[in-house]
């Protein structure tokens, strides 16, 4: 899936933890997320790393409240970001971006210019900059304006000046970070750092057309695809290999990033081995937990992957480097069966923890109170049940995309199969979120299905797919809607349900398909649109503000949970690939957060899952869903988990023994 437009995280603020040392003016702070055993701040991880300049890339900013030497600071500075140890970047008053550089013994000019700049002969305008001369003096650092800078060192200024910022097919999308009694950023400044241009603020309010002049803290801009400079044009989810993780490793020394790049990896298979054990060490200073590496597993998948729940490539690089260091190997390609992996506690998954851990104990109860709200319906052919369907994506918001494989075509073309299954074989009733002008709800008749960009979502009026903000936000209206008229229609709120497909982008080891619920602990509180793309719309002004209570949270889970494990126990049945580890998740875990996606977490459908039906990072996949027997058997294994999912009903839940307290 395309993370940034489901989560929704740009405008979902209260799904952030508040960032490390948050400072200045700039108000960043957000209230913490409900971490069940919250995580210290990423260490610097460079041991990998030759090139001087790359200290350390965790993708969290760092802020300091007391910068080093703030003499050099530039007047006004109201936030600085370490970058590496030798350059910061410190954003001011007027919205002005700088690089702090410091330049090493002996240095010169024009080798400092090719560093930060990638052109030496851009060391006259540097110098310049400084009111310097000739020499370069070491000890001192030097100003380089933004413009100035390499693409790869403005993308990694800007993604951690502005942790809220993401990229998508349809382009950047910038959150303004405003700061308490002064305006936000200009359209100009913002049109400066993405296009290279301010003139071309103009086209930028053209694609932002409910955008005023001046703007607020908390507004996303977007800055359209064609506009954006190279820094920001690339990756469409900047996530499987970010440019700068590109640049700064050396791949033969890195074996995620190589990984990520030939995709030449075994895949990442569970051991046949039930529960694998763990023991834990407790007394150190930072605690860990130790696992005995059997025969024919790797770091990567069998510690970092499974303990760790990390799944995209840059986490899971990360968790390996982690890792690696914490136990002085020298070379993970050799290392010996029955090696006794030290995994420091704060990585691993709630229930990997030693039994009777805080942490671990919460997810437990958690678990058995959602099964126990939980009152499954039981439906012979599932006759009485809706089933709303939701193709990720779509229109402008192609999803992941690897080459000509967009997640967007594909998982419509299972969508439709799978409304045609249903139709066909059951008494269930379907309702879709989107369609395609030109496609209609037919299932495509090849193999490779040509790119179409007409979807719309089908609120009242119809939503032609732009924004991927807004075509998620109006989703999840949307089937509320559906949902309402569904209750209001005699149908058992058990009845409906709601399934939103996606395809994955992880880590290429990865395999098959993975199913996320709403964890009840990410799901609270009230939320609500109120811009005028969405007032304008039927489905939004018949309620627009949605709120969870704690015992539709809990009961949502335990209902979400059945289903999602119903469908992955009929896509194993089906012999069809499942994620290897923890197939179902409550939440989203990446770069050190855990969330839920909007489009389930808003949602009020109460038996609800986004299931991402395999991962186009992994070549097989890839090639899979480019097949229409494929796309088929994928719409037919949804179907019989459905089927089952409501077969099963309430007597048999204890039989099916997934949920605790079952057999009411
Ligand atoms: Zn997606």
């Amino acid at each position: 899936m395309a993370l940034f437009w489901e989560t929704g995280r740009a405008h979902e603020p209260l799904l952030l933890p508040p960032l490390q040392h948050s400072t200045f003016n700039i108000d960043y702070s957000r209230p913490p997320a409900p971490t069940a055993h919250p995580r210290p701040p990423n260490p610097c991880y460079n041991f990998l790393v030759r090139k001087w300049w790359v200290g350390c890339f965790t993708g969290v900013v760092l802020l300091y409240p007391h910068p080093a030497s703030p003499a050099e600071l530039p007047k006004d500075t109201i936030a600085v970001a370490r970058i590496s140890p030798e350059i910061r970047a410190a954003l001011t008053r007027e919205y002005e971006i700088e690089a702090l550089v410091m330049p090493h013994a002996g240095d010169a000019w024009t080798r400092l210019a090719r560093r930060v700049s990638g052109d030496a002969s851009k060391w006259e305008d540097i110098a310049q900059f400084n009111g310097s001369d000739d020499n370069l003096r070491s000890g001192k650092a030097i100003r380089v304006p933004f413009s100035l800078l390499r693409a790869g060192l403005q993308r990694e200024i800007i993604s951690t000046l502005f942790p809220h910022d993401q990229t998508g097919a349809a382009g950047w999308s910038h959150m303004v970070v405003g700061g308490r009694g002064f305006e936000g950023e200009s359209l100009w400044k913002i049109a400066e750092w993405f296009t290279g241009d301010g003139a071309n603020y103009a086209e930028i309010r053209k694609a932002n057309p409910t955008q005023e002049l001046s703007t607020r803290k908390g507004e996303l801009i977007l800055i359209p695809r064609r506009l954006l400079t190279a820094a920001f044009s690339g990756g469409a989810e900047g996530e499987n290999a970010p440019k700068t993780a590109a640049e700064v490793r050396k791949p033969e020394n890195d074996p995620a990033q190589r990984s990520s790049a030939d995709e030449d990896v075994p895949e990442a298979t569970a051991s046949a081995s039930v529960g694998p054990s763990l023991t834990y060490e407790r007394t150190t200073s930072e605690p860990y937990a130790i696992y005995r590496l059997q025969k024919g597993e790797a770091l990567y998948s069998s510690v970092a992957i499974r303990f760790t729940g990390r799944v995209y490539s840059k986490d899971v690089g990360d968790v390996l480097e982690r890792i690696v260091r914490f136990n002085g190997i020298e070379d993970v390609a050799r290392m010996p069966v029955g090696y006794r992996v030290r995994i420091p506690m704060d990585l691993l998954l709630p229930e990997y923890l030693p039994a009777g851990d805080p942490a671990r104990l919460a997810a437990e109860a958690s678990r058995r109170a959602s099964a126990q709200y939980a009152k499954r319906a039981r439906a012979r052919n599932l006759t009485g049940v809706r089933v709303v369907l939701d193709a990720g994506h779509g229109g402008r918001d192609s999803g992941t995309a690897h080459g000509d494989v967009w997640e967007s075509i594909y998982v419509y073309d299972v969508a439709t199969r799978l409304k045609r299954v249903l139709e066909k074989k059951s008494a269930a009733k379907v309702s879709m979120t989107t369609k395609s002008t030109s496609i209609g709800y037919a299932p495509a008749d090849s193999d490779v299905i040509e790119a179409e960009q007409d979807h719309y979502v089908l609120t009242t009026p119809r939503y032609l797919l732009d924004d991927a903000i807004v075509g998620v936000n109006l989703r999840w209206y949307l089937a509320n809607s559906i949902f309402r008229r569904a209750i209001k229609s005699g149908i058992e709120r058990e009845k409906v349900v709601f399934i939103s497909i996606h395809a994955d982008s992880l880590h290429p080891s990865l395999r098959g398909a993975m199913a996320y619920v709403p964890g009840e602990r990410f799901v609270r509180g009230k939320y609500e649109k109120r811009d005028p793309v969405y007032l304008a719309r039927a489905e939004v002004r018949e309620r627009p503000t949605v709120r969870h209570s704690p015992d539709d949270a809990l009961a949502a889970e335990g209902l979400s949970r059945g289903l999602a494990e119903s469908v992955i126990d009929s896509f194993e049945r089906s012999k069809l690939k499942v994620h290897p580890f923890n197939p179902v998740r409550d939440n989203v875990v990446r770069e050190g957060r855990e969330w839920v996606p909007a489009i389930i977490r808003h949602n009020l459908v109460p038996t609800r899952m986004l299931l991402e039906v395999c991962n186009l990072g992994n070549r097989r996949d890839r090639e899979l869903i480019q097949t229409r027997k494929y796309r088929q058997q994928l719409a037919e294994a949804i179907y019989a988990g459905i089927v089952s999912y409501y077969e099963e009903g309430r007597g048999d839940v204890a039989v099916a023994g997934r949920a605790a307290g079952g057999g009411r």
